[in-house]
């Protein structure tokens, strides 16, 4: 039997989640501190505080480290909430990166690392980055192609390397680095570092700018050169990192799908808002069928986006891995999302693309969800592989 009703708790939480982001949070979407790199470090803090009070912070981490330890159920629910303003996932410290980071640490460290690094990530008195991108001709949509190199010395490894795109880094109290290891000669294979920062080993030669403002650091480029990490910030066990980043990145691109279907729905409801009032050619915009049609495709969309998300949720909860469902999720939803996006803009007209709305900025953040957490295309690429592998010819 398939139940599709929601458990009243998990309703009163939404609903408590969706009034703090209009009544608390919204209002903070023209504060001068929103920055063309994210908003600053100081608003972050701010609306944690806020999110604090009302027992919201961080509600993905166990409640061991301070949150409600939701599901994954639970997290689409609240987490779509959360992103109706693009400073709720910020504010409930349930954003990229820091949400996916604090959910590997859960899985992966230690207990002594959990203490250092995720307590103090959890209860938002540090933010973190994800350091694994390179650019040309490192790693990127092929993590395969990694460059960075981590060398043995005694207690310690020396990472050099260079890294880039990488979100939230200004500012970062620790980033988690993904290097080749070596002892000598000997190649350990792709690991991951916990690196404590600022660490003059670990420079930021610019914050790029970009098309998104979502993330509070923006996206850094990184020069590594010779960061020492001591054996036990190693994270998990030498050789696994990219196993590690399979557990991170299965439930953070289904989070990424929760965060901007809320994007979405806050769009489609100011451009349902303006078809209703504005007038052309002696009716409603929403009487013309153009219009009428393009947010019925809106709701089409939205509502299927939620569904293949709360799919991928309850397997992740069942203890699947997820991963085929979850990248068929990502493609679908990402793409669906700026369709939804790009509709609400054209039911605007010229307003759409001047930021007096909020559609303008939901545009620009939606269209690089189908490049982070893997290109549409690798998607396409893996779920065609497994096709083959599973399907494979008599
Ligand atoms: C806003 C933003 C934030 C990011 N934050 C982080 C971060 O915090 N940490 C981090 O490590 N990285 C981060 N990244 C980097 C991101 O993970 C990479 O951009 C992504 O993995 C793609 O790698 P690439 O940019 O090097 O593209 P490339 O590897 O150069 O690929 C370019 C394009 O080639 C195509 N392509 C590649 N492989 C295939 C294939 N097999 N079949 C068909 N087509 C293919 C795709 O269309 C792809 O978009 C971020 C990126 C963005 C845009």
């Amino acid at each position: 039997m398939i139940d599709f009703s929601m458990d009243p708790a998990d309703v009163a939480l939404r609903d408590k989640v969706r009034s703090f982001v209009r009544e608390r949070i919204i209002p903070y979407e023209r504060d001068p501190r929103l920055t063309s790199h994210g908003p600053t470090d100081d608003l972050r803090r701010e609306l944690n505080a806020l999110a604090r009070e009302a027992g919201l912070l961080a509600p993905h981490v166990s409640s061991h480290y301070g949150g409600l330890g939701l599901n994954h159920v639970q997290r689409a629910i609240v987490f779509e909430a959360a992103g109706y303003s693009t400073l709720g996932p910020i504010a409930l410290h349930c954003a990229a990166p820091d949400e996916g980071n604090m959910h590997m640490l859960e899985v992966v460290a230690s207990p002594q690392q959990r203490e250092a690094y995720l307590r103090p990530l959890a209860q938002g008195d540090m933010r973190s980055c994800f350091a694994m991108t390179e650019p040309q001709p490192g790693a990127g949509a092929d993590p395969g192609q990694l460059l960075t190199r981590a060398d043995r010395e005694g207690d310690h490894f020396v990472i050099s390397g260079k890294k880039w795109l990488i979100t939230g880094a200004e500012g970062a109290g620790f980033a988690i680095v993904m290097a080749r290891a070596f002892d000598g000669q000997q190649e350990l294979g792709p690991t991951m570092f916990l690196a404590r920062l600022p660490d003059p080993g670990f420079q930021i030669t610019r914050t790029i700018d970009s098309i998104d403002a979502s993330f509070t650091g923006g996206h850094g480029e990184i020069a590594l050169t010779g960061l020492r990490v001591h054996k036990d910030d190693v994270l998990g066990e030498v050789g696994q990192g990219l196993r590690y980043a399979q557990i991170r990145l299965a439930p953070a691109r289904l989070t990424h799908c929760m965060r901007w279907l809320g994007a979405a729905v806050r769009a489609h409801d100011i451009a349902t808002e303006y078809a209703m009032r504005r007038k052309a050619f002696g009716t409603t915009l929403l009487q013309h069928e153009g219009v009428g049609f393009m947010l019925a495709d809106n709701e089409i969309e939205l509502h299927m986006c939620r569904l293949a998300i709360l799919d991928v949720a309850w397997r992740l909860d069942q203890g699947e891995n997820g991963r085929h469902a979850s990248s068929m999720a990502k493609v679908f939803v990402s793409e669906a999302l700026f369709r939804v996006a790009d509709r609400c803009m054209q039911v605007l007209g010229g307003m759409g693309v001047t930021a007096d709305t909020q559609v303008e900025r939901i545009f620009r953040e939606i269209r690089a969800f189908r490049i982070y957490d893997g290109p549409s295309e690798v998607h396409r690429w893996a779920i065609a592989n497994r096709i083959a592998r599973t399907k494979a010819a008599p």
